[in-house]
């Protein structure tokens, strides 16, 4: 059997070597999966609900644990690996509350002789295919409410979150949720791809554009709910009105926070020339504030990239952007330590003819753009393939709801950013992907309706 090696992107060192799947044994898991879905159905919805709960009180009971093996494989800084976590309960809060109402049957005509009702069903078997970023936030917004809604989840985690995946797997088997109905994949793309080649009702993906695509087109013929979630490039605007160094402050941890590898980071900054100089001085006296070192150290705020290879797409975003007339005011290059390390990094006098501006940087690097009003701001916002998430700071929020009402974006943010919640739906147009998760819609995201009509002999 193969193996997958683990290693600490903090300083390159091996931390440990799992069993990994192969083409043979995730077609044997998906058959089980296919076995037990149907019982797991059956199974009361306050049954599967208990067992979820235990989950996350087994969650909440081991957090110190989970957080630990969470920033030795990723790099997430300690106290941002608890701050996952404790959200990672509050969703599951969420969909423990919502779940009961939003899949209820609902009688939509009592006519007589004549009875229309609505029922929601699982699709059956899904594939939860996820990325490393937030491993609890991305996996858990699809294996939960498809597990409370009655569907068997073949889970297959990132790579480079496999420690963190394999204590999720533990976790929901001791709570009750049967093993043949969570069951967890380990490896990289070829087993997502292996899985993809299985009977399943449902692909949900969180990751890159690039294997997005890949999927997508796996699934073009399958007729299959097919969800990705995918990158971004997400814009804030600061307005002229705005406190410069509020938003500094705010928009600095937007973009830095988890070392810039959100989904949702803040990743190119317009400024109103009126307040430009100034915001630029708080934002890299922010930055300059960050500390930078050992993730698992009290007041780390940035740690190591998670991929090796993203060390080139940082370097050559700066390259470029400077070689096109960019101001590099801070950071700029890697550091000279183990491991995979990046300045932060602040780029002012950038334009849309710059990667920083245009492509996903996905690491602590920030491009800030002067803007002489609004419509500039809007019109290059908007000029992307991308939109999951755009912001406005501002004082004055009809200002904002015009603006934000016309951004191409899943989100909008007026005077905060980097930003998810459970209540809210979370998507995403152009290349940030198709389909929902989170809120009610991301309940219903993992049923089919059966419509039903009944006439009284
Ligand atoms: P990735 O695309 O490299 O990998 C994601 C998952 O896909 C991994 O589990 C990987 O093993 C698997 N995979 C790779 N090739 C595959 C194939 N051919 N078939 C099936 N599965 C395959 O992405 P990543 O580096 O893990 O994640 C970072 C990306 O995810 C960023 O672009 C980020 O913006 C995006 N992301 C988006 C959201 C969102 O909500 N929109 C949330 C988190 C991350």
């Amino acid at each position: 059997m193969s193996t997958l090696k683990i290693t600490n992107p903090a300083d390159g060192t091996p931390i440990a070597e799992v069993p990994a799947d192969d083409a043979a044994s995730v077609a044997a898991k998906a058959a089980r999966a296919r076995r037990a879905q149907p019982a797991w159905q059956a199974t009361p919805l306050g049954a599967r609900s208990a067992a979820i709960g235990r989950f996350r009180a087994a969650v909440d009971a081991e957090m110190e644990t989970l957080a630990r093996t969470l920033t030795q494989e990723v790099g997430k800084p300690l106290a941002q690996s608890r701050n996952e976590l404790n959200g990672f309960l509050g969703r599951i809060d969420f969909f423990l509350a919502e779940v009961a109402r939003t899949i209820a049957p609902e009688t939509v005509l009592a006519d007589g002789a004549m009875t229309e009702r609505i029922e929601h069903d699982p699709l059956g078997v899904v594939a939860n295919i996820s990325a490393w970023n937030y491993p609890y936030f991305v996996g858990g917004n699809v294996f939960v409410p498809a597990l409370l809604t009655g569907n068997a989840v073949l889970y297959k985690p990132s790579e480079f979150a496999t420690l963190t995946g394999l204590h999720i797997d533990r976790l929901l088997h001791a709570a009750g949720v049967p093993a043949d109905v969570f069951i967890t994949l380990v490896g990289g793309g070829a087993v997502g791809a292996a899985l993809l080649e299985q009977e399943v009702d449902g692909v949900f993906f969180t990751g890159s554009v690039a294997t997005g695509r890949k999927i997508a087109e796996a699934c073009g013929s399958r007729m299959v709910r097919l969800q990705l979630e995918l990158g971004g490039k997400d814009p804030t605007y600061v307005a002229d009105d705005a406190d410069p160094k509020a938003a500094a402050e705010s928009l600095a941890d937007g973009a830095m926070y988890n070392t810039g590898q959100s989904c949702c980071s803040v990743e190119r900054i317009y400024v109103h020339e009126r307040v430009h100089d100034a915001f630029v001085e708080h934002f890299a006296a922010t930055v300059r504030g960050f500390r930078s070192g050992d993730p698992l150290a009290d007041g780390t705020y940035i740690g190591p990239l998670t991929r090796r290879a993203q060390l080139e797409v940082l370097e050559a975003q700066v390259a470029d952007a400077l070689a096109k007339g960019a101001t590099l005011v801070g950071g700029g290059k890697r550091v000279d330590r183990a491991g995979n390390w990046f300045e932060p990094t602040v780029l002012t006098n950038v334009d849309h003819s710059m990667a920083v501006m245009r492509d996903e940087s996905f690491g602590p690097i920030i491009g800030i753009q002067k803007v002489r009003g609004d419509e500039e701001a809007l019109a290059l916002m908007n000029d992307t393939r991308y939109g999951l998430t755009a912001g406005m700071y501002t004082r004055d929020e009809a200002r904002a709801a015009k603006l934000l009402g016309r951004v191409r974006a899943g989100s909008v943010y007026w005077n905060c950013c980097d930003r998810v919640s459970p209540r809210l739906p979370w998507s995403g147009h152009g290349e940030s992907g198709v389909g929902v998760t989170l809120s009610t819609y991301g309940i219903q995201a993992f049923t089919r309706p059966r419509a039903w009509h009944l006439r009284s002999p």
